[in-house]
């Protein structure tokens, strides 16, 4: 054998002290299993040492590697029109790939420290990656993206090294606990197929992508699990504790027993209160409130049923766009949103418009970099200045109506003009449509997002251009406070029960009533056991959510009256601080919800 095993602690066979890792507690349940570690690109490669006579192979296949990502680069970059915003990053990305000072540092590696392609690169990449100046990249967002960019490259090369696919999760061959440092789109949208026990990732938070998907589909997770990666062997037993937020590796058996027991316990409870889906959602009193499902994968709209959901408040389009060098095409999208209305009809559907841009996968659309992307090229605004784009999934959409009834909701509205521009799209998308002689319903209601501080403010000023609004308190707690929402030093200052958003979301549901318009609540907060009384006591009676939480809150509600809330609400708008809030939540519902608050029924 030519190639020298790099240093390795072998295997020891003794109990291992438990250990306890605190991260966020992203999807309810508890699981025990074998862990997978997966970790990402850069740690999943074998790391060879090898012998000189090989070092011109090793270059020979770094070079291919350069050529077989550049292939796929110019690929993309061709398929993207002439002007097109995006192209002066791909060619960025081009020149980076043939920057001698990344080749200068992989050869270095291959030829003085006999190390393998992969590995030689991988240390390059991060060797030239570390010359930026230390930033948290929770804090400086410019320089963590010209990381990421290296990052991004570095990837793309390991990818054509490795043969390693678009995901990264192998294919579950046994139920198993999947550990990494963040799960891609495509790595969940797998798990629909091949669910896992559960998920442990260092990064993200309760509203991040990987929560989201893990509450959908009903699988534990715990997200934010800092090391989580250094301490966890693939093969380890570990608990991943998704009610409190805690992973366990190694445990012992008591520490196995008591999760067992809570996993029963929390599966018991969550089987009780879905055998009440069928039951309209009402308070004590007797009102009724409407539950909707907040969706991300087509194939969600089937667990939304199944939940008891009276239909799609949110469907995120922009998973359509993600994890794909080509734009999804208009039938495409149409086979997608047709799908989602017949397995929902007669319930109504509300397909927001792509929310692309800020922290939504920035980098499969290519978007150009900017300093604050939260504050730059999404949503809206992205979709008005590429209209080419936007009419492909207006057009789609308005088809998928003929199958049902089917709202269109517009993301990051922040001025009257925006959606004035939206509806002449929308009319023109119709008009296309109707000149194929293809179906569509006569009326399609066009609504928005009320995300951006100054739509909320000004709210009684839209009502004559938007024909319902949905708030959505994850970004409008992000602009009005301030806190950018993957922010996890921040992450506990971004409440969405602030004084000043309850202020907002009063000030919409008064402005959505004077203009005779629905509003709902499509933001995380609406499923928030504590917080859900609250926003009825506002006004609401409209609240979209994962459909995994539908459950609950229709049980949370059943024992409250509207007296109740809006005694609750008028104590929270009264607060000053954020704790006073909760405070008036703890006290006023605390005992009242507590079983519904452990998650297993105690
Ligand atoms: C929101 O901002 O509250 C929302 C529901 O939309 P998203 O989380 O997709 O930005
Ligand atoms: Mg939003």
């Amino acid at each position: 054998m030519n190639s020298r095993p790099p240093p390795s602690s072998s295997s020891i066979d003794v109990v291992l002290p438990s250990v306890q890792l605190k991260g966020i507690a992203g999807s309810p349940g508890v699981a025990v299993g074998p862990a997978l570690v997966v970790g990402d690109v850069h740690t999943a490669y074998v790391r060879r040492y090898i012998h000189t006579a090989h070092i011109a192979a090793e270059l020979e296949r770094v070079k291919k590697a350069v050529e077989a990502a550049q292939v796929a680069l110019r690929e993309v970059s061709r398929s993207l029109s002439g002007a097109h915003d995006q192209k002066p990053i791909l060619e960025a990305y081009l020149m980076m790939l043939a920057d001698p000072l990344l080749h200068e540092e992989i050869e270095r590696r291959i030829r003085d420290d006999k190390k393998c392609a992969e590995w030689a690169l991988a240390g390059a990449a991060e060797a030239i990656a570390s010359r930026f100046p230390a930033a948290s990249h929770d804090t400086d967002s410019y320089i963590s993206e010209r990381k990421h960019d290296v990052e991004f490259v570095a990837d793309r090369l390991l990818r054509a090294l490795t043969g390693a696919p678009e995901r990264l999760i192998p294919k579950l061959d046994h139920p198993s606990i999947v550990v990494a440092r963040d799960l891609s789109p495509a790595d969940t949208a797998g798990m629909v197929k091949e669910p896992a026990l559960g998920f442990v990732t260092e990064v993200g938070s309760r509203t991040s992508h990987t929560s989201i998907m893990a509450r959908a589909l009903e699988i534990p997770a715990v997200v934010g699990a800092d090391g989580a990666l250094a301490a966890v062997r693939t093969g380890d037993t570990i608990i991943v504790d998704g009610l409190r937020g805690l992973v366990t590796i190694h445990p012992s058996e008591d520490q196995l027993a008591d999760a067992t027991a809570r996993a029963a316990r929390h599966l018991a409870f969550a089987k009780g209160l879905l055998a009440k889906r069928d039951m309209p959602c009402t308070t004590a009193c007797g009102v009724r409130i409407s539950l909707k499902a907040n969706v991300e994968l087509p194939a969600e709209a089937t667990l939304a049923i199944e939940h008891g959901a009276e239909g799609i408040g949110l469907y995120r389009t922009e998973f359509l766009y993600v994890d794909r060098a080509t734009l999804p095409s208009e039938e495409e999208q149409y086979d997608v949103y047709r799908a989602i209305v017949q397995t929902v009809s007669p319930r109504p559907v509300v397909l927001r418009t792509f929310d692309i841009g800020g922290d939504k996968f920035a980098s499969s659309f290519q978007l150009p970099a900017e300093m604050n992307p939260a504050l730059g090229l999404r949503a809206v605004r992205l979709a008005l200045r590429r209209p080419e784009v936007f009419l492909v999934q207006l057009r789609a959409m308005v088809r998928a109506s003929a199958h049902g009834d089917v709202r269109v909701m517009v993301p990051m509205v922040a001025s009257v003009d925006e959606m004035r521009a939206v509806r002449t799209l929308l009319e023109r998308a119709q008009a296309d449509v109707d000149e194929r002689g293809q179906a569509r319903a006569k009326d399609m209601p066009l609504g928005m997002m009320v995300e951006v501080p100054s739509a909320a403010v000004m709210a009684d000023m839209f009502t004559e251009d938007a024909e319902f609004f949905s708030l959505g308190t994850n970004d409008l707690v992000q602009y009005s406070l301030a806190i950018d929402r993957t922010s996890r030093p921040l992450a506990d200052l971004a409440s969405a029960v602030h004084p000043s958003i309850l202020r907002l979301v009063q000030g919409v549901v008064r402005a959505a009533a004077n203009g005779n318009i629905p509003v709902a609540v499509c933001g995380a907060v609406a499923s928030d056991i504590l917080a859900v009384p609250l926003l009825v006591g506002l006004g609401l009676r409209e609240l979209s959510m994962e459909a995994a939480a539908i459950p609950e809150i229709k049980a949370a509600l059943a024992r409250v009256t509207i007296d109740q809330c809006e005694k609750i609400a008028a104590r929270a708008l009264d607060a000053r601080t954020v704790t006073e809030v909760d405070e008036v939540l703890a006290e006023e519902l605390g005992t009242l919800f507590q079983d519904l608050l452990s998650g297993t029924g105690e």
